[in-house]
């Protein structure tokens, strides 16, 4: 019987999905990220893995899968990004990597578009006067935010969730630009270059893919770039950004606000952006609703299905 090695707990539908067609599942119950040497114990003579983001599928993993007894032949990855996968290196071995796109999209975007505007209309500190006995009552001044309608919004990395943002934007009378690393055109947004990108908007969504290239896209040199009192939402992956620099900017005024739901050294978060009253925090929840977690838990069933069936599993990503 064929087995399939789960490193976290997922949404029941794809278990299910890979039970009915005869799978045994093993499945890392505990809600606890496994440590790589768990991870190395435990996943091995398994034909398929499914992997959660924070798993580490290096060298070391990669040739364990493909040396074992029962060696694996797919990583199946709980997410869009891939990141954590050596897949150059897969690649060359003959292991699928797959992910599961498109259906986190929207989800992803609404985290992104709720991030600017509770940053826009400065919700942290309304929540912070809507304390037990502490609201004095309405006043003209108290807790202004700022409008997003006639501003300029730059999305850097125009992929799925980039367009799925540019068009919620679109619909809150948003100017929107883009920049990213292909000629694209999109019926929301107009392409320009990254510096001009920095240069004009007023409020800026990060959505690349974290590569070599794009890992600190943003430090000190891009925040002298913006505009002074923007806005920076980051969605995509910590690491885009340089959080050190980012603190930095932040303690010294030039946004108006930070709207974060990754973090450079994840699950570390810099204990000054707990402490910053125009920056707002999530728990890496873009693209945690039900429904999406559930068809994410499936397309990695059906990419694992079609892998051990002999086929090519339709989400590969090399
Ligand atoms: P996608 O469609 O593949 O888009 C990725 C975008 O990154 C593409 O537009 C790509 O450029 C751009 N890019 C890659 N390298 C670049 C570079 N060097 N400079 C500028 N842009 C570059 O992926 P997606 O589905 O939109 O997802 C985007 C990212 O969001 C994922 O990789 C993932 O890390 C993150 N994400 C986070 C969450 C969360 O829970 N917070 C949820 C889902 C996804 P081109 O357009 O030129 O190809």
């Amino acid at each position: 019987m064929k087995k399939i090695f789960i490193t976290y707990p997922i949404a029941p539908a794809g278990i299910e999905r890979l039970k009915q067609h005869g799978y045994k599942i093993e499945m890392n119950e505990e809600h606890r990220l496994l440590s790589h040497n768990d991870f190395i114990a435990q996943f091995q003579n398994a034909d398929a893995v499914i992997t959660v983001i924070s798993d580490k599928v290096d060298r070391t993993i990669l040739d364990l899968a493909a040396t074992a007894h029962t060696p694996t032949k797919i990583f199946a990855n709980f997410g869009v990004g891939f990141n954590n996968i050596d897949v150059a290196y897969a690649k060359q071995l003959g292991i699928f990597v797959t992910n599961t796109p498109e259906v986190l999209t929207d989800a992803t975007a609404d985290t992104a578009f709720l991030l600017l505007l509770a940053v826009a209309r400065r919700f942290n500190e309304c929540q912070k006067v809507m304390q037990p006995h502490t609201f004095t009552g309405w006043n003209t001044v108290q807790n202004l935010g700022v409008n997003l309608s006639g501003k300029t919004l730059g999305i850097v990395g125009f992929g799925r969730i980039g367009e799925a943002m540019a068009k919620r934007a679109k619909a809150f009378d948003m100017n929107v630009i883009f920049s990213t690393r292909t000629e694209k055109t999109s019926e929301f947004a107009t392409q320009v270059d990254f510096e001009t990108l920095l240069r004009e908007s007023d409020a800026i969504s990060i959505h690349t893919a974290l590569t070599d290239e794009t890992k600190h896209l943003f430090t000190k040199r891009e925040f002298d770039k913006m505009k002074p009192q923007s806005i920076l939402i980051n969605t995509a992956r910590g690491a885009v950004i340089n959080e050190a620099d980012l603190v930095s900017a932040i303690k010294a005024g030039k946004f108006f606000g930070v709207g974060l739901d990754v973090y450079e050294f994840e699950p570390l978060v810099s204990d000054d952006l707990y402490k910053l009253d125009n920056v707002i925090l999530l728990p890496h929840i873009g693209a945690a609703t039900i429904e999406t977690r559930n068809k994410m838990s499936m397309l990695c069933a059906e990419n694992i299905i079609a892998a051990l069936d002999g086929k090519t599993p339709p989400n590969l990503v090399w």
